[in-house]
């Protein structure tokens, strides 16, 4: 089946995954105040909402020029009532009152605070806000409960939430590379994520692993974890075994079939990205990590991040490589268009269609899309 055309003339596409969407584009203004917006809504526990102005942001950063009149964007799709009024107020005015009072707002201001500590969500930042709390420092005076990730989260949250840069993630990617070459030699460790995307930086750093043979990537994951703690590069980590059944289990196609929430073996853990002159005694992995500043340009301060670190079988790679390159728009609407107008469920292990009942196997991203018969985005252009 031939790919259906991605932009007919002047044509914008109503599927994120028909468009290509740079990181760099043209509205980013626009697209900036849409964002809060979307975010507000989410805190405000309203989903709909929040995904309307998240759509009405992505199309705009598909649109290969700058909108200058509201005009402009009668034939573009995906663009609702209350997103419309927004870009009017910012294109007559060049800001919106309304974006304004959220961006100031107290409850706006404590909610994106709270959230960025990880593992803390809408539901329990907004029950913290609703208690009176409204700093960091707050949580420890109240003496709140927190689960160990969240304990991690906050104890190093000004780390956390400096972005990770490119070098770094490389730097990471790179020592877990070399661990595993000495347990599984053959062994693969793909960059995924907002990195493969392109971006120069992001909150956490996402690798791949697998293997040719199917099989031989069974049980790597907790060993490398182990050499990674006794090397000292990792400051926590939490194992999640893989839920995995087989891909005949009807379970994973028909109810949650499209859930972004994979049954991979992870481990979610925090890297030590430390400065290797000033590192403690005995951390010989930092210095080990430290022989890899040779990506840095400048000193390396005393840092950490998070890192996801995934396994798969070989079968399963290209779904999975798809799923965790992002971005979670481009993800939700692949999925969304392969339910609806293909009848097929895709997830990060595979492509089920739903009336046909079968698999339909891919050795490579490309072929994903075939199957879908869509044209294919590069991983760059999907940074919607
Ligand atoms: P950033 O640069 O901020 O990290 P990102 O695009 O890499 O941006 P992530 O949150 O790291 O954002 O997610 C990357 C991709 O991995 C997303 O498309 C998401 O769907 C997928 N993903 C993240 N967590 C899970 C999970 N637990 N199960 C399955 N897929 C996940
Ligand atoms: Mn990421
Ligand atoms: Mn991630």
């Amino acid at each position: 089946t031939p790919a259906e055309p991605l932009e007919e003339k002047g044509q914008v596409a109503p599927y994120i995954c028909q468009r290509r969407t740079p990181l760099l584009h043209h509205n980013s203004a626009l697209t900036d105040a849409l964002e809060i917006m979307a975010e507000e809504a989410k805190f405000s526990g309203s989903e709909v909402r929040s995904l309307a102005f998240s759509r009405a942001a992505s199309v705009l950063k598909a649109l290969p020029w700058k909108v200058e009149r509201i005009q402009q964007l009668h034939t573009v799709p995906c663009i609702g009532e209350h997103s419309r009024r927004i870009l009017q107020e910012m294109l007559e005015d060049g800001m919106s009152a309304e974006v304004e009072k959220v961006r100031q707002s107290e409850r706006y201001r404590t909610m994106k605070l709270f959230t960025k500590i990880f593992g803390i969500g809408v539901k329990i930042a907004s029950q913290w806000y609703q208690e009176g709390l409204r700093t960091l420092t707050d949580l420890q005076l109240h003496q709140i409960k927190l689960n160990k990730e969240q304990q991690a989260g906050l104890l190093h949250y000004e780390d956390l939430n400096t972005p990770v840069e490119l070098w770094e993630a490389e730097a990471i990617s790179q020592v877990v590379r070399q661990v595993i070459e000495q347990i599984l030699p053959g062994a693969t460790v793909t960059l995924t994520g907002g990195f493969r995307r392109g971006k120069p930086c992001g909150h956490d750093v996402d690798l791949l692993i697998s293997h040719p043979s199917e099989g031989e990537e069974m049980g790597l994951l907790p060993k490398v974890i182990s050499i990674l703690d006794r090397q000292g590069f990792l400051l926590y980590h939490s194992f999640h075994r893989s839920s995995f059944l087989s891909l005949e289990d009807e379970e994973l196609w028909v109810s949650g079939g499209s859930s972004t929430m994979d049954h991979f073996e992870r481990c979610l853990s925090i890297f030590h990205l430390g400065d290797p002159a000033g590192s403690r005694p005995g951390a010989t992995g930092v210095q080990k990590l430290g022989a890899l500043w040779g990506l840095a340009r400048r000193p390396v301060p005393e840092s950490c991040a998070w890192v996801d670190l995934v396994v798969t079988p070989s079968s399963q790679f290209p779904f999975a490589l798809l799923g965790w390159t992002g971005s979670r728009n481009f993800e939700r609407d692949l999925r969304r268009f392969s339910k609806r107008e293909k009848k097929m469920t895709l997830n990060s292990h595979g492509l089920y269609h739903l009336e046909q009942k079968i698999f339909l196997p891919a050795a490579s991203e490309e072929e994903i899309f075939q199957h879908l018969g869509l044209e294919y985005i590069l991983p760059e252009e999907r940074n919607a």
